[in-house]
């Protein structure tokens, strides 16, 4: 696996010990991914434990450090990119309008799926095995007709605005194992860009309308988000939509924040601003997502994967929400630009 992750460069083909060390965490990472859809629909409490409290609460640490891993190894686009793997897809190509607007419905799923977390997900395995069935089916139906990830991991995936905005500083770059060769198939491509900043890469009209809402609405989104109890029975359409009410606040207000410092900055620091937001954004996640995993949440048991309150301090949670919050600003503001992308392209195809 060493050389499957250092002193790798642009064109260079995967060894077939590579190839095998990839696959083989890939499968096991799907195995897990099967394991975990298979509690939600079997034995439901143990499934929402393990995806919304143990892997959904490691994804942004991951996506601000190793995105290029993640887009290797994530079960989801495993799923998704198999036909294409097997040769069963037909390959077309979206023009990059297509792909823009592929990118702004990506963002607008994103801000309509994740409150509904507290309206139904967070308390059902089997609405929550329903979302990732419909989300694979999706995938699997758009990958089946466009090349490689254009169509849903660089395209319609809900989570691909947030890597984008998480992931402008990784760690290191590592070999892509899933393209084989690359066909040119999304433009960007946010695996091969360097330093990829959701805000500078966008260049059609769709792509700047997803990069000012994911980066100057996710962090207020999040600070929402935190402020609104699970539900567990909607009883009206007025509870339904008050899982809403915070969370869009939030939106509005962090989004006219950065419309203004946007329009008000030159043009040489609108990149670090992106990285504000994006700082912002994951530190506020870990700021309340941490308290509440550990008993320490400001609606009970909301989000709670193991009740530490009698053996540890309220000041501790205090502590640990300073230290993630600096971390998040060394990585993304102060640490040195890494120069790479999160993946290295593979040589390109004749048939590009
Ligand atoms: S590396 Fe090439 S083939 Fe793969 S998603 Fe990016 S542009 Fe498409």
């Amino acid at each position: 696996m060493a050389r499957a992750v250092s002193s790798f460069k642009s064109g260079d083909q995967l060894s077939k010990r590579s190839i095998i060390a990839w696959r083989t965490v890939q499968f096991a990472l799907w195995l897990a991914g099967a394991t975990i859809l298979s509690c939600l629909l079997f034995i439901p409490a143990t499934g929402t434990l393990l995806f919304w409290n143990i892997l959904i609460p490691l994804a942004p640490l991951i996506f601000v450090v190793a995105p290029g891993v993640w887009r290797n190894v994530c079960p989801l686009g495993t799923t998704v990119l198999l036909p294409r793997h097997l040769g069963l897809t037909r390959k077309k190509r979206l023009t990059v309008s297509q792909s823009s607007k592929l990118n702004l419905a990506a963002v607008i799923a994103l801000f309509v799926i994740v409150p509904l977390r507290h309206a139904v997900f967070n308390n059902s395995g089997h609405a929550t095995a329903a979302l990732i069935i419909g989300l694979a089916i999706t995938g699997i139906i758009f990958s089946y007709f466009y090349e490689w990830k254009s169509a849903w991991c660089s395209g319609l995936c809900p989570v691909h605005p947030v890597e984008k905005l998480y992931g402008g500083n990784a760690l290191m770059s590592v070999p892509n194992a899933h393209c084989s060769q690359c066909r040119n198939c999304v433009v960007p491509c946010p695996d091969s860009a360097v330093n990829i900043n959701a805000v500078a890469d966008a260049k059609t009209r769709y792509q700047q309308i997803s990069a000012l809402l994911i980066t100057g609405g996710l962090p207020g989104f999040i600070w929402g988000w935190f402020h609104v109890p699970d539900e567990n029975s909607i009883s009206s359409l007025q509870t339904f939509l008050a899982v809403y009410k915070m969370p869009m606040t939030g939106f509005a207000i962090s989004l006219l924040l950065y419309v203004l410092l946007q329009k008000n900055i030159p043009e040489l620091y609108k990149r670090t601003l992106h990285n504000i937001f994006a700082a912002a954004g994951v530190s506020f996640y870990y700021w309340y997502r941490i308290p509440s995993l550990f008993g320490f949440g400001q609606f009970g048991k909301d989000g709670l994967l193991v009740n530490l309150q009698p053996f540890l301090p309220a000041w501790s949670m205090i502590a640990i929400g300073a230290c993630t919050t600096a971390f998040f600003i060394y990585w993304l503001l102060v640490r040195k630009p890494n120069n790479g992308s999160w993946l290295v392209r593979p040589a390109y195809s004749k048939a590009a």
